[in-house]
Parts: C-alpha cells; sequence; structure tokens
C-alpha cells in the first residue's frame, strides 16, 4: 500500500516491439545544437549549449491530437532526437556516455516563440515559453545499444518538409551532451534528453497536421487541435 495521500500516475514512454513503458524521472532539452539553427534565430554561435527542462507530465507519448496553447500567438514545431538513459551518475566521462543509453525517438520540442523572444528581451527565464501543458509529443522509444548512427532527421507541416537535417551536424554530440549534463545535476535511469533541433522551425496553426521522423526510428505524428 502506499503511503501518499492521493495517487499520481508515473509518465511513461512506449517501447517499440514490447508492452511495456520506459518511466520519465526527467526531461531535459539542449537548446542551440546545430549551427544553421543558431544562425536563424541570430543567437551567438560561439555559446556553449544551453540545459532547460520540461516536466514528465508535459510529455505526449504517441502524438496525437494536441491544443494550440494559451499566450502565444507564434506557436513553433522543433523536430529532435531524444535519447532516453537506462543508467546515470555525475561528472560522465565522453567516453562512458554511451553505455547509459536505454534507446532514442523522435520528440517535437513545443515552443511559444513570441514568449520567448520577450524573456531573452528582458533577460527573463524561458520557462513559459519551453514549458507547458503537452509541450513535448514524443513517439515510441527504439531500443538501442549505445549510439544511434547519424541519421536524417525531418519535419512536414501538412505533408510539405520544413526541417530536413542530418543529427551528425551536431554542435554538441549525444556522449559530449551527456557529459556535460551530468556536471550540472546527477543523471539517473528514467532522465530523457531533447538533443536540440536544427534549422527550418515555424509557426503551426489550428488543423495542422505535423509528421516527425528519424531515420531508423518509429515517426511522430500529431494534429493542433
Ligand atoms: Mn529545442
Amino acid at each position: 500500500m502506499s503511503d501518499f495521500i492521493f495517487p499520481l500516475s508515473q509518465p511513461g514512454i512506449g517501447i517499440v516491439g514490447s508492452k511495456m513503458r520506459f518511466p520519465v524521472r526527467r526531461v531535459w532539452c539542449v537548446g542551440r545544437n546545430y549551427l544553421a539553427h543558431v544562425r536563424e534565430l541570430g543567437n551567438d554561435e560561439r555559446e556553449l549549449p544551453l540545459f532547460f527542462s520540461k516536466q514528465p507530465d508535459m510529455l505526449v507519448p504517441g502524438g496525437g491530437a494536441i491544443r494550440y496553447p494559451s499566450l502565444t500567438k507564434n506557436y513553433h514545431f522543433e523536430v529532435e532526437l531524444v535519447v532516453a538513459l537506462k543508467a546515470g551518475g555525475e561528472n560522465v566521462a565522453v567516453a562512458d556516455a554511451d553505455a547509459l543509453i536505454f534507446g532514442h525517438a523522435v520528440g517535437l520540442d513545443m515552443t511559444r516563440r513570441d514568449i520567448q523572444k520577450q524573456m531573452q528581451e528582458k533577460g527573463r527565464p524561458w520557462e513559459a515559453a519551453k514549458s507547458f501543458d503537452q509541450s513535448a509529443p514524443i513517439g515510441p522509444l527504439t531500443p538501442f545499444p549505445g549510439l544511434l548512427p547519424p541519421s536524417r532527421i525531418r519535419l512536414s507541416v501538412n505533408g510539405v518538409v520544413k526541417q530536413d537535417a542530418d543529427t551528425a551536424q551536431m554542435i554538441w554530440s549525444v556522449p559530449e551532451i551527456i557529459s556535460q549534463l551530468s556536471r550540472q545535476v546527477s543523471l539517473s535511469a528514467g532522465d530523457i534528453i531533447f538533443t536540440g533541433t536544427p534549422e527550418g522551425v515555424g509557426p503551426v496553426v489550428r488543423g495542422d497536421r505535423l509528421l516527425a521522423e528519424i531515420d531508423g526510428l518509429e515517426p511522430l505524428a500529431i494534429t493542433i487541435a
């Protein structure tokens, strides 16, 4: 029996080829990890990547219909490779990082771009721009031993390709991301990391159908309701 005064559900993600789900502890995201995207937003390309987080219950596992959120008139998609960890640690060496990986999925770091710009201009945190209900649709995890090989990453809206790049174009590789993040916080099994988006981000409107794809992984489809 639980000693909690009321029950809460554990957020989780489906696993390809299994009836089991992956339990999510923390959701981390990397900003500015593809050069062409850093340039399209007018940011400093020599900066270190920055980490921010979303809450596990903001995930939309398997995609489907999501609401157009409040507070924005410029709601953007960002297709990203997501890495899920089966183990963690502090100060993980780059060479040891791939042993922590359980698998990979396609994710969308949905963003209130107008709020993000306002917050940046005022020197305020990104929270309201990035961390809100249904802001992190994610496809099922494909278990994969170690690193996913460089793969084509694409996003289309209503059948029109908007983002088309390769994960090899990341500024900071997945092992480097894991290593750096493990200096900021202790990582643990159940943590997932959105690894940044390539160029071509843009707005969506109600009724849009988004298809996010990374070669070798299950695609993710969402509709803006
Ligand atoms: Mn992002």
